[in-house]
């Protein structure tokens, strides 16, 4: 079905933006892109519905590219069953799209759920948002989150993990190279060794598969991963500024997951000892993330949005992505760039910016409309009216929606 968005403001992904604009999409991708008040001669936009044609009035509403999230745990972090497991991993990619996002990267998924789902999306067995799948997290034994993940305790095992994922046609291979707030051993200490960590990325690179590591409070681990060509380091709440230097220099990108430290976690209202060690934990890492996500920004480093959604607390009904981004205006970021972060840069960082990530003509239609203007506040992103994957209104809070039909 065609869709016409007309008198809207545009938001590119790209830094730009057109006050009164029209955009005309379908499932085979962005058809048209017109300024009103440009002079250029345009289509007829329709004025309203008709037969295999939506007509919405954007009025008050702003068009941006579709939003990305690139660290999300689909099915959360327990050791469960396979069909809870892919169910949960479904249910997951469905509620996402009620914060506008239209891709995901899965970073641990246990039996590869997350592949599964991508490809029955991909062959449009099953519509929903895009994926790029990471599998099984490689971690170690009793390690962060061995829940989701392969245990590899040598080199060898490392390297069969690694391979055993690239057999499964992941997109990405995820490490889990330090303790974490949730776990056993302390965040501030290696899990997997450099040695492990080596040969896991030297299998991503025989593959030209890339590489991303959760790195919690280990300054030495961020550091050798850096330097041993890991393509992204997520939470990363070790960085000082010689540390951002050094990403900038290998064009190290960067996912910080601010939220899940900085707003949720601190939230649980403790039931029990493991719930009390857990808040303790996240008080411990807090100040670290704040620093970390201020010094990143001051320095340049790329970076794309991630929630850490599946973490406990960490999901749509908590508003984590729109909260992610506020973090990041906080940190000094500019509301342009974060815009551009959430979509456009999330592309480039999953390898995709050629079919999605911006309004583009001819790109996919995967688009997001919220309602206001979030270049003069960026809350406004919570309130999405329409969420669309590649040109199919997936999501929607529109009361009239027969009328937009
Ligand atoms: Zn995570």
């Amino acid at each position: 079905m065609e869709t016409w968005i007309r008198d809207a403001r545009l938001i590119d992904g790209w830094g730009h933006v057109t006050e009164h604009g029209d955009i005309w999409f379908d499932e085979q991708g962005i058809k048209g892109i017109y300024d009103r008040k440009s002079s250029k001669e345009q289509p007829h936009c329709p004025e309203s519905s008709g037969e295999g044609q939506r007509v919405i009035n954007g009025q008050g509403l702003t068009v941006l590219p579709g939003f990305i999230d690139c660290h999300v745990h689909p099915a959360g972090l327990q050791a469960e069953d396979e069909q809870t497991v892919t169910l949960k991993t479904y249910n997951s990619a469905m509620s996402l799209l009620r914060s506008g996002i239209t891709t995901f990267r899965s970073v641990g998924t246990r039996f590869g759920a997350d592949v599964t789902l991508r490809d029955l999306i991909d062959r449009g067995d099953i519509k929903g948002p895009r994926i790029k799948a990471s599998g099984e997290a490689l971690c170690i034994t009793a390690g962060h989150v061995e829940e989701i993940g392969i245990c590899c305790d040598t080199v060898g095992e490392a390297v069969k993990a690694a391979r055993s994922q690239m057999r499964k046609r992941v997109d990405w291979l995820k490490l889990m190279c330090t303790g974490g707030v949730i776990g056993i051993g302390p965040a501030t200490e290696f899990q997997l060794s450099r040695e492990q960590i080596e040969a896991i990325i030297s299998v991503g690179r025989a593959f030209a598969t890339p590489t991303c590591a959760h790195l919690l409070m280990n300054y030495e681990a961020t550091k050798f991963c850096v330097e041993a060509g890991l393509t992204c380091v997520e939470h990363g709440y070790a960085m000082d500024e010689t540390l951002a230097q050094l990403m900038v220099q290998h064009g190290t990108w960067y996912v910080p997951t601010a939220v899940v430290t900085l707003m949720e976690m601190i939230h649980i209202k403790p039931s029990n000892a493991r719930e009390e060690e857990l808040v303790e934990r996240a008080a411990a890492a807090q100040e670290k993330a704040r620093i970390a996500l201020r010094t990143a920004i001051k320095a340049g480093v790329r970076m794309a949005v991630g929630t850490d959604t599946g973490c406990p607390y960490t999901n749509p009904d908590t508003y984590a992505y729109v909260n992610e981004l506020l973090l990041y205006e906080g940190a000094g970021m500019d509301r342009m760039e974060i815009l551009n972060c959430a979509t456009e840069k999330g592309a480039e960082l999953l390898g995709i910016s050629d079919i999605t990530g911006s309004l583009t003509e001819g790109k996919c239609a995967d688009i997001t409309v919220v309602e206001g203007n979030p270049l003069e506040d960026l809350a406004c992103v919570k309130d999405v009216r329409y969420t669309f994957c590649k040109g199919d209104l997936l999501y929607h809070t529109c009361q009239a929606f027969q009328a937009c039909r």
